[in-house]
């Protein structure tokens, strides 16, 4: 079961208004600082705690765990402890960072020690992926694309709405976020030609997406129920899907995406818990199809989570160019986990799955270019007044999550990568 563990009311840390981090989310992630060793880490304000320090000094010392556990360069071997171990910690930090409990909150050599100020940071990607499964759970994405390359037929084909749609990706290029990567080459067919060019994309382009993170295995031969699901859950992060539209619509047929996706996809730093989102819990759209038994699915099985996108050009202002949200997905993280293992699929601790492009209702919560310009057709106008298809070398494309209920307010950092010129 998901905690219900809950906060004090109040931290002896400083936690500015509208920081991603307050003492609510404490999401764990992995990195550095003062040519130290990458670490395990948890977020608080515009503080970072050394996790391994506050197990040295004693403050940890109450759990089932050893040093090693956080002074690991990715989380798989704290997530591979379990929930008891994630409830454990989760409530041992919030005793020690509660305003009223003078344990660490008075002494001042050990925090010195144990919170890092974040302008001191690096951050690394926090776990070994082993894998990573990219969905396709949002209808509007899936509709708009269909309309877009199959103009005279359904634009959802017929097992849209039976199956968490879904490809094998590849789990070695997905980058912590901060990354620059070159504009991809690929082989592609140039409109009217006749015969295939190596070349770089001309059609670079986001996907917003979330991604959650396995955190309990399934033996080999066994199903994880919709039920179940969340069990198997450690969190979620913000995934951008780079893509190149023009390799990916030469080289799609018959077996999907290959090196259009395969290049990057770039994540935001923190793992949010599904306890610090369990405040932002929704219902997902309605089913508009009965489905199977095994992908029936009922309750607030999704998240109200706001995810805006900016492209900054070089030596310019960002613009925000997206606003969608998870609410939208069609397919829950739940029945994306379910189809994955009906048919006895093993996922492992630190595997990933994506949720696919996440797009709204509206033309302003679509989730990539290919959507937000029509192909291209109606170009996006930046804030210094530049055009936009698709994304352009030098361009940031910054994400940026958060979960937010009055003044209640769960974030996971940004999402940073920013083209560099082919090679
Ligand atoms: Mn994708």
């Amino acid at each position: 079961m998901i905690s219900k563990i809950h906060p004090p009311s109040s931290t002896w840390v400083d936690v500015p208004p509208g920081s991603d981090f307050p003492l609510h989310n404490l999401p764990y992630g992995i990195f550095s600082y003062d040519g130290k060793k990458p670490r395990v880490g948890v977020a608080i304000g515009n503080h970072v705690i050394d996790m391994s320090y506050l197990f040295k000094r004693g403050f940890l010392e109450i759990l089932f765990m050893n040093e090693n556990v956080f002074k690991s360069r990715t989380l798989n071997r704290f997530i591979a402890l379990g929930r008891p171990a994630w409830n454990a910690t989760r409530k041992r930090l919030f005793e020690l960072l509660d305003e009223k409990n003078p344990e660490l909150r008075d002494k001042n050599e050990d925090i010195a020690l144990i919170l890092i100020p974040v302008q001191k940071v690096q951050m690394h990607l926090p776990l070994h992926i082993g894998n990573y499964t990219d969905f396709y759970s949002s209808r509007e994405h899936a509709y708009n694309v269909g309309k877009m390359f199959r103009p005279d037929g359904e634009p959802l084909l017929p097992n849209w709405k039976h199956i968490p749609v879904a490809y094998h990706g590849r789990a070695s290029s997905i980058m912590a976020s901060g990354v620059h990567f070159h504009r991809p080459k690929g082989q592609l067919m140039p409109e009217g030609a006749l015969t295939p060019v190596l070349k770089s994309t001309q059609q670079l382009d986001f996907e917003v997406e979330m991604a959650f993170v396995i955190g309990r295995e399934n033996a080999h031969g066994t199903a994880i129920s919709t039920a179940e699901a969340e069990n198997h859950i450690f969190g979620m992060v913000v995934f951008n899907d780079w893509s190149a539209r023009d390799i990916q619509k030469w080289e799609y047929v018959p077996l999907g995406p290959f090196l259009s996706k395969n290049f990057i996809s770039t994540i935001s730093p923190w793992i949010v818990t599904l306890d610090a989102l369990e405040p932002f819990r929704c219902e997902s759209p309605l089913k508009e199809t009965q489905v199977l038994p095994y992908l029936h699915d009922e309750g607030e099985k999704s998240f109200d989570i706001e995810i805006q996108t900016f492209i900054k050009p070089k030596d310019s202002k960002p613009t925000l160019v997206s606003t969608t949200n998870h609410k939208y997905l069609y397919w829950s993280i739940a029945q994306q986990l379910a189809h994955h293992t009906i048919n006895g699929c093993n996922m492992k601790i630190g595997d990933m799955c994506a949720s696919g492009t996440i797009s709204g209702p509206t033309p302003d919560a679509f989730g990539s270019m290919l959507e937000l310009t029509w192909r291209g057709e109606r170009p996006l106008i930046l804030a210094d007044g530049s055009k936009r298809k698709f994304i352009h070398d030098g361009d940031t494309v910054i994400m940026h999550a958060f979960a937010q209920i009055g003044s209640k307010r769960v974030g996971f950092g940004l999402c940073k990568s920013t083209v560099l010129p082919s090679i």
